[in-house]
């Protein structure tokens, strides 16, 4: 992995940090820390897992762009996306995901 695709990382975690309501943000990192996370894919560019909770949702994020200008795309097929448009539970802890193939790489 490149120093730039770290550097990257890093820098969406913090970004991305406001948009997740902290009570989701909790939950995901339970999620996370239960071993939940089943990682499908990762690249530099995104990470594609399924998270199995009380049912299985496929989830991930891609980021698309330059280092000064730059798109990230989330999804998951979760009911809580699907009904309120907002970053879930197993968002947050896809992105716990990629932190740890951060500091592995
Ligand atoms: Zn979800």
């Amino acid at each position: 992995m490149s120093r730039d695709a770290s550097r990257r990382r890093g820098r969406i975690v913090t970004t991305l940090q406001p948009f997740f309501d902290s009570e989701i943000a909790v939950r995901g990192a339970g999620y996370f820390r239960r071993g939940a996370v089943e990682l499908i894919e990762g690249t530099d560019r995104g990470v594609s897992a399924r998270v199995n909770g009380s049912a299985a949702y496929n989830t991930g994020l891609w980021c698309e762009g330059s280092s000064y200008k730059q798109a990230v795309y989330l999804w998951c097929d979760c009911p809580f996306v699907f009904r309120y448009n907002q970053p879930c539970k197993h968002l947050w802890a896809v992105i716990q995901l990629r932190r740890v193939l951060k500091t592995k790489n």
